[in-house]
């Protein structure tokens, strides 16, 4: 078992959830959401609450264990095997509780965090809206104060965990003078406040998470009910990215996992032209290659809390792993189908369902497009930023060019770059 990275404490953890996974979820639940019997798993969250294992990395005053970044991360691998919706669930406290928890009131933290991770509270995200997801900052949705409430008009899509929630984490424009990144504010918005919700979809996977549109019309909210500044929505939404990418990364690497060792059992039992498939290379490698992009993935998402837990910038890291995570726990749930053939392709296997989930995986949380927007956008900003402290000029395609206060670079660039 790859453990290599984690210390006592993180394996222990890790074993801790496995146990839960393993003994406290019912699959019944699993596939009456799936059939669409179930819209929101109240029961696994109120289980998982029961042994506190909701929002690991919280203070323990508001009902988290303390723990870090990677002990959370290992616990989603661990939920992720059950799947996305039950994976989604488990994390929204985490990453609407980032928001509480770095920019709230102790009232806030109090009267929403507290019974977010004690499981007495369902907690969802409003982010996207109908006219788009990735340009975030374009929000439609206003929220203009009166006296003693902000009036919140507008509407969210894809809220997941929307229909078992309680409150929503809301993003609404402040300020309409301002430039885009300063004109938001984050909200608590109590769905009893006047919050409608409307299921609208049908999903192609990840169902029984409850997702859902809500539509805020009018809807009076209570000063005390604004997260952090106003107009300070850019800070918090780039700290609960952090939370929501990671565990967006994570989950699917338990999926990809879960899927590669039935996919392994299965190639060694099951024998075309004489013998088990596993002897034929194109099977077996199927195996080597995505059992090695899982565990490198698992390496960047450990990297990234790593650095998260330091408290310094951390998102070309936290991209860095969304996107390589997402797109290894597919390619592996969709090469384990590949090996088990028709049958695959069937429910007698979990596979066809994790193939349907972990297709998500790439698209939400900022689409794996926007993810390596920003993975440019920070190596470029950090090389040139050193050069620009280091005083370098580079002129192109002139042999010496490369010289630097350590080093001088006496070949044409070309010879380092050779594409
Ligand atoms: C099941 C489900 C659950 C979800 N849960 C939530 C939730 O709880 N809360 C929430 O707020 N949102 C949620 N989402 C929304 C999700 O985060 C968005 O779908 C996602 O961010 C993409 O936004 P969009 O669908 O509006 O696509 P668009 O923004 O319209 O993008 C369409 C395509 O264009 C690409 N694109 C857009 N801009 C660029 C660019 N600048 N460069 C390159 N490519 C670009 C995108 O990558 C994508 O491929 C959920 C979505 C689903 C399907």
């Amino acid at each position: 078992m790859f453990d290599v990275l984690l210390n006592e404490d993180e394996r222990n953890i890790r074993d801790e959830v496995r146990r839960f996974v393993r003994d406290k979820v019912d699959r019944e639940l699993i596939l009456a959401m799936d059939s669409k019997a179930k819209e929101y798993p109240y029961e696994f969250i109120k289980a998982a609450a029961k042994e506190n294992l909701l929002g690991l990395r919280f203070p323990k005053e508001y009902g988290g264990r303390g723990l870090g970044w990677v002990s959370e991360m290992v616990a989603l691998e661990e939920i992720g095997v059950l799947g996305i919706a039950l994976g989604c669930a488990y994390s929204l406290p985490s990453i609407v509780g980032e928001a509480i928890d770095r920019f709230g009131t102790s009232e806030q933290k109090k009267d929403y965090l507290l019974p977010t991770l004690q499981g007495k509270k369902i907690c969802g995200e409003g982010l996207t809206e109908p006219r788009g997801g990735s340009d975030f900052f374009g929000t439609n949705t206003t929220a203009i104060k009166k006296d003693d409430v902000f009036i919140v008009n507008g509407e969210k899509r894809f809220v997941a965990g929307g229909v078992g929630a309680d409150y929503f984490l809301v993003y609404a424009k402040t300020d309409f003078k301002a430039p885009a990144h300063e004109a938001l504010s984050a909200f608590l918005v109590d769905r009893d406040m006047g919050v409608k919700v409307e299921e609208e979809y049908e999903l192609m996977g990840c169902r029984g998470m409850g997702a859902a549109r809500i539509v805020m019309r009018n809807v009076e909210v209570p000063v005390v009910n604004l997260v952090g500044e106003l107009n300070d929505g850019n800070s918090i939404f780039n700290a609960m990215m952090v939370p929501e990418r990671l565990t967006s990364a994570a989950g699917p690497i338990g999926m990809g996992r879960a899927a590669m060792e039935i996919a392994v059992r299965y190639a060694d039992k099951r024998e075309a032209f004489g013998r088990a498939i596993k002897k034929f290379e194109a099977i077996s490698f199927k195996v080597a290659d995505c059992t090695t992009s899982l565990d490198a993935a698992r390496g960047l998402v450990y990297r990234a809390a790593k650095k998260a837990d330091t408290g310094k910038w951390c998102r070309k890291e936290v991209s860095q792993a969304k996107v390589f995570a997402t797109e290894a726990g597919f390619v592996a749930v969709h090469e384990a189908m590949q090996i088990l053939g028709g049958i695959g392709y069937t429910d007698v296997y979990p596979i066809e369902r994790l193939y349907r989930d972990a297709r998500l995986a790439t698209i939400w949380t900022g689409s794996n497009e926007v993810q390596r927007l920003i993975i440019q956008n920070e190596v470029f900003n950090e090389i040139l930023a050193e050069d620009r402290s280091l005083k370098r000029d580079v002129e192109l395609d002139t042999p010496g060019a490369y010289k630097t206060d350590e080093k001088v670079y006496t070949e044409a660039p070309n010879k380092y770059y050779p594409n």
